[in-house]
């Protein structure tokens, strides 16, 4: 029996039971990157806290099969773009073809998700893939009478529906209504506003890059038409829940709905999930403001990406996150300490100890021995792992997670037992404790060697402050000599053995 799971669906503006089509099992689609440019932080806020959903699922006993696709045709944020396709742009800008821009920011999102401790989905999809799917479901709703054919393009008909803004309250219907007539640039094949493109034979932009024949003509489809389809082909006419940003709610995720329901002529997702934006001081985060802050530029300053995931986790998924060096600078400490706790506690345990001891490079084998430690005190485990379970089933409550985590470094128990409790929440905090501590050479050093490196750490410091570098450079082979390695990071100088 799963643990009972509840979580905010943006179709009912409500904090829901969560119930399965099939119980024990979750079939979970997620839009995936558009990959003509990096995925900056604020994208991979989104990710993470869908990581966190399906980890914390898998945590109450669901099974959860997710599925992804890659926007590699094309273009468009929505209708409204205008402008040149941006996928040519990318390929102009720097000199590629489009394919291998997709291939290259493709590979550029799969380092940055896999960085943040993230889970791959079991299926991902690039649109370029599922072509004659995207054909057939045109025909199919053309056949229905939901689609039309006007100046050369296919349009879907959003008046042929009861309720095409599902996801809107009375007034914010009136409001997106307004919106959608003063934002959108005059289409006048259109026979409604709202309508929106299911498949393009006249570009909007003179050079698109990728066409197909079609039976409307030579083009390429349509945005939304993508993840309907996608998600069909692999996860079936029923799905329990689709994640995204809170920027696909309209009208990405309003359109996928108008489609798929059409096409398919009943219900097709029963939960939504969307996290909210990461801002810094000047506002959301958006790909278009030139300089994209990633988490590799983060890495190459030198923060450890599971620092950001655990930046993330310290805030409710549904609330706007502003982010700045400042905070991640005090997260990084913060982190720094638990990785220290946790230290301390393989080192109080001698079994777990001697683990770490000879299995240096091998932390499957060190996490074996905490998980099979004959001094766990089961019932101190259980009550820790319920209350976990307890603020993850919350609507996806990571805060009070990562406040259980502090919680259990405290209490009052012996440390195989508060082991044992941490590595069980990294199934779903993914903040990978134990192996940093394991990494950490700095526990177990001479206290000679660390007293020099100190020391040496301090006089390369006075020697690039008085632009000495050639002192600055040879202390540096000195400790490399002596095994040290040093780097320098945004929080200082960091030393390793090597
Ligand atoms: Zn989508």
């Amino acid at each position: 029996m799963a643990h009972k799971f509840s979580f905010y669906n943006t179709l009912s503006r409500t904090i829901e039971e969560f119930i399965p089509n099939e119980e024990g099992k979750v079939s979970m689609y997620t839009c995936g990157p558009t990959v003509y440019h990096f995925a900056h932080i604020g994208n991979i806020r989104t990710y993470i806290m869908q990581d966190a959903l399906i980890k914390a699922l898998e945590y109450c006993g669901y099974d959860v099969k997710r599925v992804m696709n890659i926007t590699d045709v094309g273009h468009l944020s929505s209708d409204a773009d205008t402008g040149e396709d941006k996928m040519l742009a990318g390929a102009k800008r720097e000199h590629k073809t489009v394919m291998e821009i997709a291939d290259f920011y493709t590979k550029a999102f799969f380092k940055d998700f896999d960085a943040v401790g993230n889970k791959r989905p079991e299926v991902i999809e690039p649109a370029t893939n599922c072509i004659p799917e995207f054909i057939h479901m045109v025909e199919v709703l053309l056949e229905k009478g939901y689609a039309y054919v006007a100046g050369g393009n296919v349009y879907f008909d959003t008046s042929k529906l009861q309720d095409y803004y599902v996801f809107s309250s009375a007034i914010e219907k009136e409001q997106l209504a307004v919106g959608v007539r003063d934002d959108v640039e005059e289409d006048t094949a259109k026979k409604n506003k709202t309508d929106f493109v299911l498949w393009f034979t006249k570009s909007k932009f003179e050079d698109q890059a990728l066409k197909w024949d079609s039976p409307w003509g030579v083009g390429y489809p349509g945005w939304h038409i993508e993840c309907s389809c996608i998600s069909m082909k692999h996860l079936g006419e029923y799905i329990d829940i689709h994640c995204g940003g809170v920027d696909n709610i309209f009208p990405h995720h309003t359109n996928e709905i108008a489609q798929s329901e059409s096409y398919l002529g009943h219900r097709w997702c029963k939960y939504w999930f969307h996290s909210n934006h990461l801002n810094d001081r000047a506002g959301k985060m958006s790909k278009s403001k030139g300089a994209v802050l990633t988490v590799s530029v983060l890495q190459e300053k030198g923060y450890d990406p599971l620092v950001y995931r655990f930046f993330c986790l310290q805030s409710h998924y549904r609330k706007p996150l502003e982010f700045s060096f400042e905070v991640l600078d005090n997260t990084v400490t913060a982190y720094n300490n638990l990785v220290k706790k946790v230290e301390a506690l393989i080192a109080a345990d001698e079994k777990i100890k001697a683990a770490a001891d000879q299995n240096k490079e091998d932390i499957a084998a060190v996490l074996e021995v905490i998980r099979n430690s004959q001094d766990i005190d089961e019932n101190v485990k259980k009550e820790f792992e319920e209350k976990f379970a307890d603020a993850i089933s919350n609507d996806l409550n990571t805060s009070m997670a990562v406040t259980l985590l502090y919680d259990i470094l405290k209490a009052d128990t012996n440390a195989a037992t508060k082991l044992a409790v941490v590595d069980s929440f990294d199934k779903v905090l993914s903040l990978d404790l134990i192996g940093h501590a394991l990494a950490d050479d700095s526990a177990d050093i001479d206290p000679e060697l660390e007293a020099f490196i100190k020391d040496a750490i301090e006089r390369r410091a006075a020697a690039k402050k008085a632009k000495d570098f050639t002192t600055a450079d040879a202390i540096r082979d000195e400790l490399l000599a002596k095994g040290v390695e040093i780097k320098d990071t945004r929080e200082g100088v960091k030393w390793s053995l090597v």
